[in-house]
C-alpha cells in the first residue's frame, strides 16, 4: 500500500471544499462552481493515502467540517468530495443568501447519491416552499373542519399548530392568528386544567408579538407542565423556550 501523502484542506466561502497539495486550479472551480480559486485557504493539513477512494484523515477536522466517503459517491471528472464544509450561495429562487452546510451535502452525496457536479440553487424555504403549503393548508383544513365539529382541548392543540404552520409556510396571513387566540380561550375556559392550551398560547401570542403576555402564559406553561414526561408536552417546551429566546421583547 502507498505510504499516505501530505495535501492541504482547503476551503472557499462559496465552494466545497477541496483537498489538495497546492491552490485548487481554476478551470476546475470554474466548472464546478464558478467559484474564485484566489479565495480558497488552506486551513489544516491532511493525510491521503495513494488509493483513489480512500478517504482522508487528519487532526482536529470535525471543526472545520465533515470527512467525506468516496466509496458513497457518485461522481465524475471532478472526482469525490474528500470533505464537506459549510458554504454560502445566492438562492436562485429568492435571491437570498443561504448556507449548503456539511451535513445537508453528506445527505445529498452520500445518502441520496446525487451527483458530485449537482449543487442546492435553491435556500431550504424555496425548495421546500411549493410542497410545504400544500401539506400546511391540508392540515389547517382538515385541522379547522375538526374543530368547527366539536371544540375540544384536543381539536382545539391541532388547530393552534396547523395554524401557525401555515402562517410560517405563507399560507396564511396574520390575521388567522387572532381567530387561534380565539379558540385557545374557548378551549381554556373549557378546560382550565390543560397545560399544553396554555403553552400553544404562548406560542401563538408570541407570533402576534406580544411577548409580555407570551411570557406570562409560558411561565404558567412552565410551572403546570413541571417535569411532566409527556411527549407532546417536552416538545412544546422546548420549541417554546427557542422562540423566547429568538424573540425580541415588545
Ligand atoms: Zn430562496
Amino acid at each position: 500500500m502507498p505510504k499516505p501523502r501530505t495535501f492541504g484542506l482547503w476551503l472557499h466561502p462559496h465552494a466545497p471544499a477541496e483537498v489538495s497539495t497546492g491552490r485548487p486550479r481554476a478551470v476546475h472551480w470554474a466548472y464546478r462552481s464558478g467559484a474564485d480559486p484566489a479565495d480558497f485557504e488552506r486551513v489544516a493539513d491532511v493525510s491521503l493515502g495513494g488509493d483513489y477512494q480512500e478517504p482522508i484523515s487528519g487532526p482536529k477536522l470535525s471543526r472545520f467540517g465533515v470527512v467525506g466517503d468516496p466509496k458513497r459517491q457518485s461522481y465524475g471528472m471532478g472526482g469525490p468530495f474528500r470533505f464537506y464544509a459549510d458554504f454560502t450561495r445566492k438562492c436562485r429562487s429568492c435571491g437570498e443568501e443561504f448556507t449548503f452546510s456539511a451535513r445537508e451535502q453528506v445527505f445529498w452525496y452520500e445518502e441520496l447519491s446525487a451527483s458530485n457536479d449537482a449543487a442546492a440553487v435553491r435556500c431550504r424555504a424555496c425548495r421546500r416552499g411549493p410542497q410545504a403549503l400544500r401539506r400546511a393548508q391540508a392540515t389547517w383544513d382538515e385541522a379547522r373542519r375538526a374543530w368547527r365539529a366539536s371544540s375540544s382541548t384536543e381539536t382545539t392543540l391541532a388547530l393552534a399548530s396547523a395554524g401557525l404552520t401555515l402562517l410560517r409556510s405563507g399560507g396564511a396571513t396574520p390575521r388567522i392568528l387572532d381567530e387561534l387566540v380565539g379558540a385557545l380561550r374557548g378551549a381554556m375556559r373549557d378546560d382550565a386544567e390543560s397545560a399544553a392550551l396554555l403553552g400553544w398560547s404562548a406560542r401563538v401570542e408570541l407570533a402576534r408579538g406580544r411577548h409580555a403576555a407570551a411570557q406570562t402564559l409560558a411561565a404558567e406553561f412552565l410551572a403546570r407542565s413541571g417535569e411532566s414526561p409527556d411527549e407532546g408536552v417536552v416538545a412544546l417546551r422546548s420549541a417554546l423556550e427557542a422562540e423566547l429566546g429568538a424573540a425580541e421583547p415588545d
